[in-house]
């Protein structure tokens, strides 16, 4: 069974706008895929309907060969435990450690009552935080683990945010736009962290990109989106003839 499966699948928000269209895109766990196209193509819906932030209005999405379509509730919090995913932004909370950051990863509760405690350390047990300390080396950072959030760079607060997504242990990893914010050497680094979780933990990865040069140099697959449809789906290698 594939990873994601998804069967002519839309969204159309409250207003109107159809940001995702007939959607049928198959993804087998060993990919690594590029989505590319220019702001409001769908993009983001798209992931966002991959781990049900939002509810498609119509077709069907399996993840797994679970149709996850229409659940709510518990069922929903499950599949977003099981579907990793990072931001444009980081969204980490500013005032707490990197460790902490990352344990937040591994809350069942909202983060937002965790950034009031001073510390978050003793809620854990030390098999968790040897979680979180494996995610941050596997990300490159463990030598930040003590400092606050906020006194890192962008390229370093997105490996945070990817370590925090690790420490769900997702069998799936969204990115949408991962590296829109960052200088071209950060971005490269969290382009090759995004290759290395990949790998090394035999996940898919799709991650959504508006620069075409990274897509052609890490995806094995690009899938191209236009008002909100599929219109190129590609190995890097064929690009040029399909473009
Ligand atoms: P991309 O990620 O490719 O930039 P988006 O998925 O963000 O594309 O947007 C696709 C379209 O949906 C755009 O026209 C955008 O303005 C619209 N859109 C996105 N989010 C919402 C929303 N919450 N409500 C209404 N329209 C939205
Ligand atoms: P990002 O670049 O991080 O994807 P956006 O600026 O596209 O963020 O969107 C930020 C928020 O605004 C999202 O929750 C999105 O759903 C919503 N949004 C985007 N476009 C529209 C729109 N045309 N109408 C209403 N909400 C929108």
């Amino acid at each position: 069974t594939p990873a994601i499966s998804t069967n002519e699948l839309t969204k159309i928000y409250p207003n109107g706008t159809r940001a995702v269209s007939n959607v049928s895109l198959t993804v087998a766990s060993n990919e690594f895929v590029s989505i590319i196209g220019s702001s409001g193509a769908g993009k983001s819906s798209l992931l966002r309907c991959l781990n049900r932030l939002i509810r498609p209005t119509s077709g069907t999405l399996e993840l797994f060969g679970e149709d996850i379509t229409a659940v709510s509730g518990r069922e929903i919090r499950q599949v977003r435990r099981k579907v990793g995913m990072i931001f444009q932004q980081f969204h980490l909370v500013r005032r707490l450690t990197v460790l902490e950051n990352v344990l937040v990863g591994r809350l069942r509760f909202n983060s937002s009552f965790f950034s009031q405690c001073c510390s978050l350390l003793r809620h854990f047990s030390a098999n968790e935080k040897e979680i979180a300390f494996e995610c941050l080396k596997q990300v490159g950072i463990a030598h930040l683990a003590f400092q606050r959030a906020d006194t890192l760079s962008g390229g370093q607060q997105q490996r945070v945010a990817i370590a925090r997504a690790l420490a769900q242990e997702p069998e799936i990893f969204l990115a949408d736009e991962p590296i829109a914010s960052l200088d071209p050497h950060s971005a490269e680094v969290v382009m090759d962290t995004l290759r290395e979780i990949h790998e090394t933990r035999n996940i898919p990865v799709l991650v959504n990109l508006h620069h075409i040069d990274f897509a052609t140099r890490y995806g094995k697959r690009i899938v191209g989106m236009r008002h909100g449809e599929v219109i190129h789906d590609v190995l890097p290698s064929n690009l040029d003839d399909d473009m």
